[in-house]
């Protein structure tokens, strides 16, 4: 049998494993932070409706510049983050992961590096080796947060042509304040200056969640910083594949120099089209999520868990000897929390109340069962 090792591999992939959050098929699924609740029954016969209407023209390329739909993105991200955004300024493709990985081909790639502050959002680093682009581990204080000193020196050092900033960050949960972005991107530009300075992505793929506002209005003025989002979480349609970015006009004019042509079909058009028509019906369920979220961090701490104050629809939750174990033993409760390598912690995603229910007295159960290491904060 043939391996992949045995195939004309590129080196850098050799050895290496593909994103794999498990998808197994058990009653209770909080392990890749989607929305639990389905799409609106008035909102699937609206995108029914729209793709019906997309497929009388099915025979012809799709816009590829996606203008009405960047039109409403831009109208959105307008009403909801404070901010003026025009359609110039908005580019989306299919997921924000293929719009990190347009921005990778366009500011990193072959001897060029993005640095992240691990953990952080594990595609970040894929993708950077998917580009060729370097890949460089900044740090993260005990707590998670982002100790500037230690990230300005980490990027003084290492002077990254692109900067990722996760806000709030996954898996940790944790929000990143305006002024510590500000910093970061002053200490990006310092340490390549004279270059162009360095792209900063503030990927803010649950902003929508978050007790902070979002960074949107710090693009204004500094044309090397994009803040990504996503219809993925908040939006409940992560089958949609509908992610975009918010930047100077320039940065959507560069990213046309890699993206494919055509690269949006009609159907996602009309599919993301009809659902951000009904933007306040899924905003509501984001207002439900945030209060079941900060159920689970309350019950979790009741339990005699460590717990990461989140902004998103997830939460980090430890301390345990071994954290691989534990999912293990949630899992054998029926329900699938994340194990994303952090050493003692898992994550859950805010589900259902009946989902939260379920997974609250499965780790009840396990802590009794297992010893959680004393508290170390
Ligand atoms: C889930 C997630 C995304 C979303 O990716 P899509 O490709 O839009 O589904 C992006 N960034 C982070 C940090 C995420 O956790």
């Amino acid at each position: 049998m043939t391996r992949i090792d045995d195939l004309p591999l590129r080196d850098e992939l050799r050895g290496k494993s593909p994103y794999g959050a498990p998808q197994l098929d058990v009653p209770v699924r909080l392990n890749t932070n989607e929305n639990p609740y389905p799409l609106p029954e008035p909102l699937v016969r609206r995108i029914a409706e729209r793709v019906t209407e997309a497929a009388r023209h099915l025979n012809r390329y799709p816009d590829r510049d996606a203008v009405e739909l960047r039109t409403e993105l831009a109208a959105y991200l307008t009403r909801t983050a404070g901010h003026p955004v025009t359609a110039g300024q908005v580019w989306a493709a299919n997921g924000s992961n293929e719009v990190i990985q347009q921005l990778l081909q366009t500011f990193g790639g072959p001897g060029r590096t993005a640095l992240g502050f691990e953990p952080s959002y594990s595609m970040h680093a894929l993708i950077a080796r998917g580009t060729g682009t370097g890949w460089i581990s900044g740090p993260r204080g005990e707590d998670f947060t982002i100790d500037v000193a230690a990230a300005e020196r980490a990027i003084a050092e290492h002077r990254p042509d692109v900067l990722f900033v996760c806000s709030p960050n996954n898996p940790t949960g944790s929000a990143v304040g305006a002024d510590t972005v500000l910093a970061l991107y002053e200490a990006a530009q310092a340490a390549r200056a004279g270059t162009g300075g360095a792209l900063v992505v503030v990927d803010e793929a649950y902003v929508e969640f978050s007790h902070r506002p979002s960074l949107l209005p710090l693009i204004e003025g500094r044309p090397n910083m994009v803040l990504s989002r996503t219809m993925s979480k908040a939006f409940g349609a992560a089958g949609l594949r509908l992610g975009y970015l918010a930047a100077d006009p320039a940065v959507v004019d560069a990213v046309q120099l890699v993206r494919l042509p055509y690269h949006l079909s009609a159907v996602t058009q009309a599919t993301a089209l009809a659902a951000l028509e009904h933007t306040d019906t899924l905003l509501g369920y984001v207002e439900q999520l945030k209060g079941e979220r900060d159920r689970l961090v309350t019950e979790l701490r009741a339990a005699g868990c460590q717990v990461v104050d989140s902004d998103a629809n997830f939460v980090q939750f430890g301390l345990f000897d071994d954290a691989h174990a534990a999912w293990q033993a949630i899992l054998d409760h029926g329900v699938l929390v994340r194990d994303n390598g952090v050493p003692g912690w898992l994550r859950v995603t805010a589900g259902t109340p009946a989902e939260n229910d379920a997974f609250l007295d499965a780790v009840r159960a396990v802590c009794k069962e297992r010893s959680l290491k004393e508290n170390k904060r």
